[in-house]
Formats: C-alpha cells, structure tokens, sequence
C-alpha cells in the first residue's frame, strides 16, 4: 500500500498542474420507503486528505501547460477519429466500408520560409535541414516576410474554417453524414508560442523563444492596439501568435464525442473506486461542496509526484478498454 500522499498523487495521473479544492462530500443512508435521509455513509473532508485539500486534473490540452493532461485530450481525439473510421464506441462498424477522404489544406504563405524540399534538394539557403531544426517554418529574410497578414490568418483562421465546413457540408450533403474534420494541430506546436497571455509588451525581451516567435507575437501585441481590429482581441491572444485556441468540427453522426469519452473515463474511475471502497448502495444521498483554493503542486508534492511511476490500471486507460466493455 502506497503511503497516503503518493496514493493522492497518483491518482492524478501524473497531472502536474491540478486544481485544489477545499470542502467536503457527504453521502447519506436514504430509506427507501419514507425518503428520509439518515445516518451518514461516507464522509470526505478536503482537510482529512493528505495534500489537504483534493486535487482534481487539469485537463489542460496544451502539452507545455500539462504533458499528462493534454496526452490525454490527444489520445481521445485519436479515439474519436478511429472509432468514425472503423466502428466501435458506439459506433456501427460498417462504417469501415465508407469511402473516406484525407485532405490537408495549407495556410497561404507570408514569404518564403526554411523548408525540407520533397525532391530532396537542399533549402533555399543552401542548408539541408534535419527534420528538428528550429528555423524550419522560419522565414529566409523576416524584414520581408508578411507578419501583419501572419498574424491576422491565426486570428481568423477559426471562423474560415467554420465557414468552409458549412459550404463542405452543404456542397456533399447525402454523402456528408459522416464527414469529420479535424484542425487540432496548435501553431505553437511549430512556431514555439507561449502558454500564457503576456500582460506587457516589455515581457517579450526576456522570453526565451525563437525570433520568428517573438516578432509575430510582437505584431499582434501592436495590431491589437488598433481600433478597428478590436473585436479579434488580439492581445489577449498574442501568446498564441493570434490564433484563438483550437478549433475542430465533425458532423454529428459521426464517431463518439469527447464528452461520451471523458464520461466513460469517468466511469470507469467511479467503478475502480467502487471494487477499491465496495459497492455504494442505490440509495444514497450526496451532499457535496466544494470551492477553488488554488492550483498546482507543492514543491515536495512536485517531487514526490515525479518519483511515482504510473498506477497499475491506470496506463493505457483512457477510454480503449471501457468503450470496448459497454
Ligand atoms: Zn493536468
Ligand atoms: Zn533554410
């Protein structure tokens, strides 16, 4: 048995930037005939727990705010993408047998940037790049490179692409009823962008990221100052190079959802806790109650956190193995 602290830890699942909460949650006897709640079942009390209070995942989807978490969001959208393509989850599988398209659409270009030429030529610079250099993506002269029309595609490429899957849809209705497009890639993934919003432009200098980073980002703090470019709040996004989050759509029918993934994750934790603590009775009463006291982890948690390997059963668990059961 693991000692209380590293058992708390380890259910986060290696969440390191959890939520804490302070309160309670009480669970009562209900007698079935009359109604009345009676004697109390179970109590959980936010101070009684080892870290003090309880510590709930982040959820966060970007991987430099919480690897663990945003592993997470990545492989539920694997799983949802899967299941639409080969059945299963609530899926019929003749799905499998549809015709399917794999499109990739490219933003347009802002100026010649460093690339990989498919023909295997070097770069226009004359380098060939590995695969993991930076200046990739970066471009061959920034004094040239359009960084306001950059910056203002981020910031609108959420609603282009909505309107482009409504034409989509309204242009192959009859074929579309299972359609699914996916637009999950972040550009800080390839560009390096904060995880944070930047509260003063002169924050920028001291950052420690790429150039080309540094002045999109530098370009959307500046247009967010103008008037008629307000609503794209773009300097509340300017850590995100313009870009307002991640977007994606997908026609109701097809696949799961993430919501019915995150359910039956939750699920299945409730029926771990369940053959760990014995079946709750039907008719239980819970009062629960709880409010935000902060975020993260101790220094000591933090460490005693990192020294945990993964909890048996909880590898591998999201949602394979409890969509497959139901
Ligand atoms: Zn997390
Ligand atoms: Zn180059």
């Amino acid at each position: 048995m693991l000692p209380g602290i590293l058992r708390q830890l380890s259910g986060l699942g290696g969440c390191t930037h959890p939520i804490r909460l302070d309160g309670h949650r009480t669970e009562y006897d209900v007698d079935t005939r009359t109604g009345e709640i009676g004697n109390v079942l179970h109590r959980l009390d936010s101070t009684s727990l080892p870290a003090g209070q309880l510590l709930v995942r982040c959820n966060n989807r970007r991987t430099t705010r919480c690897a663990a978490c945003a592993e997470v969001y990545r492989r539920d959208t694997f799983h949802l993408i899967t299941s639409g393509l080969r059945g299963g989850k609530g899926t019929p599988e003749h799905v499998a047998t549809h015709p399917r398209v794999f499109a990739t659409f490219t933003a347009p270009s802002f100026g010649p940037v460093h690339n990989r030429p498919s023909s295997g030529r070097p770069c226009r610079c004359g380098t060939h790049h590995d695969h993991e250099d930076e200046a990739l993506g970066s471009p061959l002269d920034p004094d040239t490179y359009d960084y306001e029309a950059a910056v203002l595609w981020n910031a609108h490429a959420g609603p282009l692409w909505r309107r482009f899957s409504t034409y989509l849809r309204r242009e192959v209705a009859a074929v579309a009823a299972y359609i699914a497009k996916y637009a999950t890639k972040g550009a800080e993934t390839a560009t390096g962008a904060l995880d944070r919003p930047l509260k003063f432009a002169a924050e920028l200098a001291q950052l420690d990221i790429s150039d080309h980073a540094r002045r999109l980002i530098r370009t959307a703090w500046f247009l967010g100052a103008r008037k008629d470019l307000e609503h794209l709040r773009l300097r509340a996004w300017a850590h995100m190079l313009g870009f307002r989050g991640h977007f994606s759509t997908k026609s109701r029918r097809y696949s799961t959802t993430l919501g019915a993934l995150r359910d039956a994750r939750a699920e299945w934790r409730r029926a771990q806790a369940a053959a760990a603590n014995g079946p709750e009775p039907d008719t239980t009463y819970v009062l629960a109650h709880w409010v935000f006291a902060g975020t993260g982890l101790s220094d000591a948690e933090a460490w005693l956190a990192a020294s945990l390997e993964p909890a048996p059963g909880t590898e591998g668990e999201p949602t394979w193995t409890v969509g497959e059961t139901s």
